[in-house]
C-alpha cells in the first residue's frame, strides 16, 4: 500500500475522552471512530488488525476440529422466552420491536439460538460430539462502555458452543478449547493466562477466564507466579486425544490463579510467600461447561445408545476478538505508539522515503516495494511528500515490526537503513539485505 493512496487519519493531538494507552493509541493511529458510546466504526488499519487476529482464531479453531458457522445478530425474543433468559438478562438486552409488534433482539450471545439449530437437526447421538462456533457482532448495553474496544457495546466475538452425548465427553471439549485458546493467544504474541472463574448462577467448577496481565485491566487477579513461566510453544497436539488435552489442562491450571470473584485466602496462603502475587488483568475470553442447563429447558435432545432420549451435555466458549486489539495494544507500546507483534500486524514493513522526487531514492523503494509484494509480504510505503520526522512519528505510532529508511546519502554508498520497532535498533545495509533480514 502507498500511503499518498491510503487512508490513515492519524491525529497530532491526544484525545482528551481516552483514559488509557490503548484507546489513545487506537484513536492516534486512525485505527478506529467513535460512533456512539462504546459503538466504533474500524477505519481501515485498525480494520486490517481486526481481519488479522480474526484470521487467527478461525485457523485455531478450525485446527481445533471446531464448525465455523454464522448466525444473525437479530434473534427473535421468543427463543430466549424458552430459556428463561428474555427476563433475567435486564438492561444489558437491547430489545427491539418490529414492524409487526414482535419482540426482537440484538444477540448479546447466542446459547439458545444455537441450541435452537441444534434441535432442529440433530437427532441421534451417532452425530455426536459437535462443535459450532461463530465470529459475529454481538451488543451488551454495557452500563459504562469504556476503554475503547475493550469495553464496547457492540463488539465482535468469537462464541463457540459444544454438544456431546456424556459430561465426560464435554469435559474432553472443554479442554479441546483450552488448549485452542493457548494457542491462539500465543500466535498473537500474547500471554492470556487461564484463571479460575466463577459459574455465576449456574454454578459449577468447570469455568476458566483467560486473562493478560494489565495495569488497566479491569479484573483484580491472584496468581502463583510460577505460572508467567509456561509455554504452550510450537507442541504438536492431538485434539482428539483425551489424554494429550488433559495434560494440558493440569499442565496450565494446577498453579494458584483465579480472578477475585473465586479468590480464596487461605488456599493462597498456600503458595510460598515470594510467589504470590496480586495484579490486574483483561479478560481475553472464556470457556464454560455448563451441561444439560440449555438442552433440557429448550428440548435439545438426542436418541442415546439405549435408545432413550437424552439431553446433550453443552459447553460455550468465547473470545473477545475485537477487546484482544486492546489487549494487544496495551501489552505492546512504548511512548511513541503502537509496537505490533508480527502475528497480527496490519502491514509487515514500513519503507520511509526520505526524499520524495529523488529520482534514485524513488526508485529504490518501488524496488524495495516490489519486492515485498512478489514475496507476499504487505508494505507501507510512505511516498507522500513529508519532512522526515513527520514519517518517522507515523511510522512509529502505527508500530510496524520493521522501518525501511532509504534516502540519496546511504544509496550513495548502496545502503539503506533497516530499523527494528521493538528495540529500536538500526542496521545500514543493501537493499536485498534487507529484504531477506525482514522475510
Ligand atoms: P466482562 O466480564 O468483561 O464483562 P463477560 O464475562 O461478560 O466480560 P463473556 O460473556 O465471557 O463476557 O464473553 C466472552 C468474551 O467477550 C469475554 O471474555 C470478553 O473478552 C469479550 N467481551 C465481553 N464483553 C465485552 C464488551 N462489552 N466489549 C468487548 N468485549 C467484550
Ligand atoms: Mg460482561
Ligand atoms: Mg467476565
Ligand atoms: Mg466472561
Amino acid at each position: 500500500m502507498r500511503l499518498s493512496r491510503y487512508f490513515l487519519p492519524v491525529l497530532k493531538e491526544t484525545p482528551a475522552e481516552a483514559q488509557i494507552a490503548s484507546h489513545r493509541l487506537m484513536l492516534r493511529a486512525g485505527m478506529i471512530r467513535q460512533q456512539s458510546a462504546g459503538i466504533y466504526s474500524w477505519l481501515p488499519l485498525g480494520y486490517k488488525v481486526l481481519r488479522n487476529v480474526e484470521r487467527i482464531v478461525h485457523e485455531e479453531q478450525q485446527r481445533a476440529g471446531h464448525i465455523p458457522v454464522l448466525m444473525p445478530t437479530m434473534q427473535s425474543a421468543d427463543l430466549w422466552r424458552e430459556s428463561g433468559r428474555y427476563d433475567a438478562y435486564g438492561d444489558e438486552m437491547l430489545r427491539i420491536t418490529d414492524r409487526h409488534g414482535r419482540d426482537m433482539l440484538y444477540g448479546p450471545t447466542n446459547e439458545e439460538m444455537i441450541t435452537d439449530i441444534f434441535r432442529g437437526y440433530v437427532k441421534s447421538y451417532k452425530d455426536l460430539p459437535l462443535t459450532l462456533y461463530q465470529i459475529q457482532w454481538k451488543f451488551r448495553d454495557e452500563i459504562r462502555p469504556r476503554f475503547g474496544v475493550m469495553r464496547g457495546r457492540e463488539f465482535f466475538m468469537k462464541d463457540g458452543y459444544t454438544f456431546d452425548l456424556t459430561m465426560e465427553d464435554a469435559l474432553h471439549a472443554y479442554n479441546r478449547h483450552l488448549v485452542s485458546y493457548l494457542r491462539t493467544y500465543e500466535r498473537m504474541g500474547l500471554q492470556a493466562i487461564p484463571m479460575r472463574a466463577d459459574g455465576g448462577p449456574i454454578g459449577g467448577d468447570y469455568t476458566h477466564e483467560f486473562l493478560v496481565l494489565a495495569e488497566t485491566g479491569e479484573s483484580e487477579v491472584f496468581y502463583d507466579s510460577e505460572i508467567t513461566d509456561l509455554k504452550f510453544g510450537d507442541r504438536e497436539i492431538d485434539y482428539d486425544s483425551v489424554d494429550q488435552c488433559q495434560a494440558v489442562l493440569e499442565e496450565f491450571t494446577s498453579r494458584y490463579a483465579r480472578t477475585d470473584e473465586t479468590h480464596d485466602e487461605a488456599i493462597f496462603a498456600e503458595v510460598p510467600e515470594e510467589r504470590r502475587r496480586s495484579a490486574r488483568g483483561i479478560e481475553v475470553g472464556q470457556i464454560f461447561y455448563f451441561g444439560t442447563k440449555y438442552s433440557e429447558s429448550m428440548g435439545a435432545t438426542v436418541q442415546g445408545p439405549d435408545g432413550k432420549p437424552t439431553p446433550v451435555h453443552m459447553g460455550s466458549h468465547g473470545i473477545g476478538v475485537s477487546r484482544l486489539l486492546g489487549a494487544l495494544i496495551e501489552a505492546n507500546h512504548d511512548d511513541k505508539g503502537i509496537i505490533w507483534p508480527e502475528g497480527v500486524t496490519p502491514f509487515h514493513v514500513g519503507i520511509v522515503n526520505l526524499k520524495q522526487g529523488d529520482e534514485e531514492a524513488d526508485a529504490a523503494c518501488e524496488a524495495l516495494y516490489k519486492s515485498f509484494e512478489t514475496l507476499g509480504l504487505e508494505a507501507l510505503y510512505d511516498d507522500r511528500n513529508e519532512r522526515a520526522g513527520g514519517k518517522f512519528a507515523t511510522m512509529d505510532l502505527i508500530g510496524l515490526p520493521w522501518r525501511i529508511t532509504v534516502g540519496p546519502r546511504g544509496l550513495k554508498n548502496g545502503v539503506v537503513e533497516v530499523t527494528c520497532r521493538k528495540t529500536g535498533e538500526s542496521e545500514e545495509m543493501t537493499p536485498e539485505l534487507a529484504v531477506e533480514k525482514i522475510v
